[in-house]
Parts: C-alpha cells; sequence; structure tokens
C-alpha cells in the first residue's frame, strides 16, 4: 500500500509502458517462463525427458512457490493423474495450435474455460504424480506435438542446465515492500487472513519479496484499510496495509495468487 496522493501520478506513468503487443493470428505466442516476474529458475533439457523437449524448472526451497501462464490463452485442461505420470496439471491453449503444460502441480488455481494472461498464477509447484521431488514439469506444443521451447523467442538450451529470468507479468518490476508497522513486529499468516494460525512475524522495516497478491480479511494499518494479502513465501501471508510498496492497491505486474 501506499498514500493515495502518490498513485495518480505513478499509476498513469505505468500504464503505457506495460501493455503488450496484441499477437497475429496463428502466429507462435510470445512465450515467457512460467514464473512471476523477476524470478530466476533452474531449467534441464534431457533427451531422455518424455516429452524430449519438456523442461524441468527448480530453484531453492520451490515446493509451493507460484507457477504462471507462460502466455496469454484460455484453461481447457485442469486434470488430476493421482500418482502417474503428470500428476496436477494445467493445459493452456493459445491458439494457432499452440499450448503449454504445467505438471506435478501441488494445487491449481485456475479452472477449465478461464481466461488468462501473463503472470497469472495457475498452480503451485509440487510433486504430484510420477515425480521423485517438487519441480515444474513445462511443455511447449504445436498441434499436440512437442516442440522445443522458446522465451521471448529464444531457443531453451538443449540439452543442458540453464538459469532463466522470467520477464513474465513485469511491468513496475515492482514485487517488493517495507513492512511498516511504527515498531512492532508484524504477524505472519498461513493463509490471506487474520483466522489463519500465525505462522511467525516480521520485524517493523524488513524488506519483504511479494510473490502475488489475493483478497482476504479486511485489515486497518498503517496504510488505511484494505483486504489484500501479500505472499512472502510458501504458506506465508501478510496484510498489505502494514505493507509499504509504492502502489495503492494491487501492485502492477505482481499476479494474483
Ligand atoms: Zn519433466
Amino acid at each position: 500500500m501506499r498514500k493515495r496522493w502518490i498513485s495518480l501520478v505513478v499509476t498513469g506513468l505505468l500504464v503505457g509502458g506495460a501493455l503488450a503487443p496484441a499477437t497475429p493470428a496463428l502466429a507462435a505466442p510470445t512465450f515467457r517462463v512460467p514464473f512471476p516476474c523477476g524470478q530466476t529458475w533452474s531449467g534441464q533439457t534431457r533427451s531422455d525427458h518424455s516429452p524430449a523437449y519438456a523442461v524441468d524448472f527448480n530453484r531453492t526451497d520451490d515446493s509451493g512457490d507460484p507457477v504462471v501462464a507462460s502466455a496469454p490463452g484460455t484453461v481447457d485442461r485442469v486434470t488430476d493423474l493421482g500418482g502417474t505420470s503428470y500428476g496436477k496439471y494445467v493445459r493452456i491453449n493459445h491458439g494457432g495450435g499452440y499450448s503449454t503444460y504445467y505438471a506435478h502441480l501441488s494445487g491449481f488455481n485456475v479452472s477449465v474455460g478461464q481466461t488468462v494472461g501473463y503472470g497469472k498464477v495457475i498452480g503451485w509447484v509440487g510433486s504430484t504424480g510420477g515425480s521423485t521431488g517438487p519441480h515444474l514439469h513445462y511443455e511447449q506444443r504445436l498441434n499436440g506435438a512437442d516442440i522445443q521451447v522458446r522465451f521471448n523467442g529464444t531457443l531453451a538450451l538443449y540439452w543442458g542446465t540453464k538459469s532463466y529470468t522470467s520477464g513474465n507479468g513485469c511491468s513496475s518490476g515492482s514485487g517488493n515492500g517495507t513492512v511498516d508497522t511504527s515498531g512492532t513486529p508484524l504477524t505472519v499468516r498461513s493463509g490471506p487472513g487474520t483466522g489463519y494460525a500465525s505462522v511467525g512475524t516480521v520485524a517493523d522495516g524488513t524488506r519483504v519479496t511479494i510473490a502475488c497478491q489475493t483478497s482476504g480479511t479486511t485489515v486497518t494499518g498503517t496504510y488505511g484499510t484494505s483486504s489484500i494479502w501479500d505472499r512472502i513465501g510458501s504458506g506465508r501471508f501478510i496484510a498489505d496495509a502494514y505493507v509499504y510498496t509504492g502502489s495503492d492497491g494491487y501492485i502492477p505486474g505482481v499476479p494474483r495468487c
């Protein structure tokens, strides 16, 4: 949050830069790394992977991290295959025969038929199905056949492991905030509301990284009254009313949880 008088000026400046060009019909979509803006993930390709051109993504302590749509489209599959294969997976139809797959999720945040844009959280990293540890299994397909993955038109590394930094859903580049309670520690909750269990505190003045934001219990804090909650880690939420983010309301470019 921030004080309202600043927002009118800054919001006006940001809008122009946030707009993405329209995708021409049948052209390949501009796919982006399937994680929130600014995050860096290790992506591995290997010739014995099934299918061969899929990418497995990891980073430290990644279980429960948000997975986002890598391009605009319509969710056409939200399926749980149980303990085999993809486990819990989402498929997005991008038009022109292109689709993307997101597998081994721990949970879903979208439903079939839902329209999604860049940066939309579709689920969370998990280890469901035939997976031996948390990671995101990601595919791009054309007319059902898997194709070599490209981000912003640049081919992924085949074969090997490489770091990929997300430019997905970026606009202001802001996914950070500073806790401002005027002294007392701020309670961290396991979900977006005061009814969720306390899972710790963050000290006044702490700089936090906000992975996504969602609506929860209405809280009155340093920056007024708000129902926005900030996800600052796996199962860790704080009330946005106590966080200076530079934005009045939701932060541009930060996904909804
Ligand atoms: Zn895989």
